[in-house]
């Protein structure tokens, strides 16, 4: 296909996967985001961790109200079966993301305006694609929703969801109210990696991309991946100095269990 037949949105789900490939490298090579225990001066003012969370995740939320609402207006109806599941496993995330983990955050750090509008813009960018795919491009038939490439997608949405959830709960219940500091984390999938948060939102949208059959899909895993697994080898990094002659024991990989 020429780029000139593109649509916006296959252009936007391309740019994403490049993006992606690009912050992978700057992220591995050049800069640690400077946010939480890798906070740096030089990025901005500083806001509060909850607001910002709130900010920079939910126009996800947002596109998804825009979009359903530009395709089904105030009619109450709602779009095929398999899509409202998808719809469920994306808002449901972000309703997480957005409104729940904030709130729940213990003690965090407070957070550099240029990080939190970065995130914010490719929360929108990523908002727009995966919103106008299951609300407006795609109309899954019934027969996907028995299908093994959905079932398995779901399976693994579920599982990664999961894993992200609870690594954040043991993440958040290390300090106790007033606390600031940094503990090593035990159970669930810290037995195994440094960073179960960010294996599991890997895992999660691996799923997603999987169900969906999707160019947005894939986009959003790969750049999920190009964000995260930087962060989880400096926090990786981070451990082994912070408790050394202890950690290394411990024997955990960075993000991927058993691998990496
Ligand atoms: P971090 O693991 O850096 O921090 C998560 C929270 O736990 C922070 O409040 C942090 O406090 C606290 N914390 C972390 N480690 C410890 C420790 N050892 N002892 C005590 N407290 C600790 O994760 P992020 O903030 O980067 O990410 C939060 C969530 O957002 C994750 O679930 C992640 O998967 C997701 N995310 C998704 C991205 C995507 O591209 N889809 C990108 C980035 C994050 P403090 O702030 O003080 O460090």
């Amino acid at each position: 296909m020429e780029i000139a037949d593109m649509s916006l949105h296959t252009m936007l789900c391309w740019a994403m996967i490049v993006t992606g490939a690009f912050t992978v490298f700057g992220l591995s090579k050049y800069v640690t985001a400077p946010y939480g225990r890798h906070s740096a001066a030089g990025w901005g003012i500083l806001l509060d961790p909850k607001l910002s969370w709130f900010l920079m995740e939910s126009p996800n939320l947002v596109m998804i109200l825009i979009f359903y609402l530009k395709n089904y207006g105030l009619s109450g109806r709602l779009p095929p079966a398999a899509n409202c599941v998808l719809l469920l496993f994306y808002g449901g995330h972000y309703v997480n993301r957005s409104l729940i983990f904030p709130m729940r955050i213990r003690n965090g750090k407070k957070m550099p305006i240029t990080v939190m509008l970065a995130a914010a813009f490719y929360c929108t960018w990523n908002g727009y694609i995966q919103s106008k795919t299951l609300l407006e491009l795609e109309e899954y038939g019934d027969e996907v929703l028995s299908s093994t490439q959905f079932i398995l997608g779901s399976v693994v949405f579920v599982a990664g969801f999961t894993i992200n959830y609870q690594s954040d709960e043991i993440l958040r219940n290390l300090r106790k109210p007033g606390e600031t500091g940094y503990k090593i984390p035990y159970g669930g999938a810290f037995k195994y990696v440094s960073c179960g948060n960010f294996f599991g939102e890997i895992v999660e949208w691996i799923g997603f991309a999987i169900a969906t059959n999707s160019l947005s899909g894939v986009a959003f895993a790969f750049y999920t991946f190009a964000n995260t697994a930087p962060r989880g080898a400096s926090h990786h990094k981070w451990y082994l100095e912070k408790f050394k002659g202890e950690y290394e024991d411990l024997g955990r990989c960075a993000v991927i269990p058993f691998i990496w």
